[in-house]
């Protein structure tokens, strides 16, 4: 009988400080990343594939394939993240649908960058998910570009118009996620007034703790940015507990978590 190698797509548990213990599922699954995005503060080193179209990567058979072993974990929430974004594999609804089908039982949730959160069928897609996850790193175009250096045309403000249009058709849980950095340490103020906009359920403040080349924030200045959001319900990367975990496949949680698979998830 010929054995089959497939690519693993299913990584973790590892203990989030955003979703507990969490089962990872990467749509994309590449060998380096492909990403809408090249942020300056990715701890998983520039974008390798630079993407802005949606595209398939594995099939749900595949994936269904590999959900087999992750059956008997311990986990509270299953998270779609991974080598890069999410939402640029073209049969993400799909795949949710799969993992349900496997896994049914527990919240399932997708951390992304919002990139293409104006999109029609990217919304249809996120629409399945119990949890969202939605970076937001800057108030302005010019911030936008310095931070998260997009690939393609895309614009901030094209982002957060889906944002809020998701928000209005979506009744679970919308969290954004802001990565705090040196470039925008200062704009917290706005940054809270621009999450107001969105009604999210939670605001996810982080600041890059794992390797990479920009300086993360400490705990007084995040305290300080936190303070900025009164009114809205925080979590701060610095504050929040994690669970205690053992991957299933450490070799496949360190590819997506380098160095740091056992401490936190981004
Ligand atoms: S969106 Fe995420 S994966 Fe993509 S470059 Fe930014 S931090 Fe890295």
């Amino acid at each position: 009988m010929t054995k089959t190698t497939l690519p693993s797509m299913v990584y973790g548990p590892v203990p989030s400080w955003r979703l507990g213990r969490s089962l990872g599922i990467d749509p994309v699954s590449t060998q380096s990343k492909t990403c809408s995005f090249d942020c300056v503060y990715c701890q998983l080193g520039r974008t390798a594939y630079p993407l802005a179209e949606r595209r398939l990567f594995v099939t749900a058979e595949m994936l269904r394939q590999q959900l087999t072993a992750a059956k008997e974990a311990s986990i509270d929430t299953i998270t779609f993240s991974g080598v890069g974004e999410p939402t640029l594999a073209a049969n993400l609804g799909e795949l949710v649908e799969v993992v349900r089908a496997e896994l049914g039982g527990h919240p399932v949730a997708i951390l992304t960058n919002a990139s293409l959160i104006w999109r029609e069928d990217v919304q249809r897609d996120l629409m399945r998910f119990d949890i969202v996850v939605a970076k937001v790193d800057a108030p302005t175009e010019e911030l936008f570009h310095a931070i998260n250096r997009p690939i393609g045309q895309v614009e901030l403000a094209q982002i957060l118009d889906g944002i809020r249009h998701f928000r209005q058709g979506f009744t679970g849980k919308l969290a954004l996620q802001m990565m705090f950095i040196e470039a925008n340490q200062n704009q917290a103020r706005q940054m809270a007034a621009l999450a107001r906009t969105c009604r999210p359920d939670e605001v996810q403040l982080n600041t890059p703790l794992r390797p990479c080349p920009v300086r993360p924030l400490s705990v007084s200045e995040m305290a300080a940015i936190e303070a900025e959001f009164a009114g809205l319900s925080t979590i701060n990367v610095y504050t929040a507990e994690r669970p205690q975990v053992v991957p299933l496949d450490m070799q496949a949680t360190r590819r997506r978590r380098p160095r740091e698979a056992r401490t936190i998830q981004d």
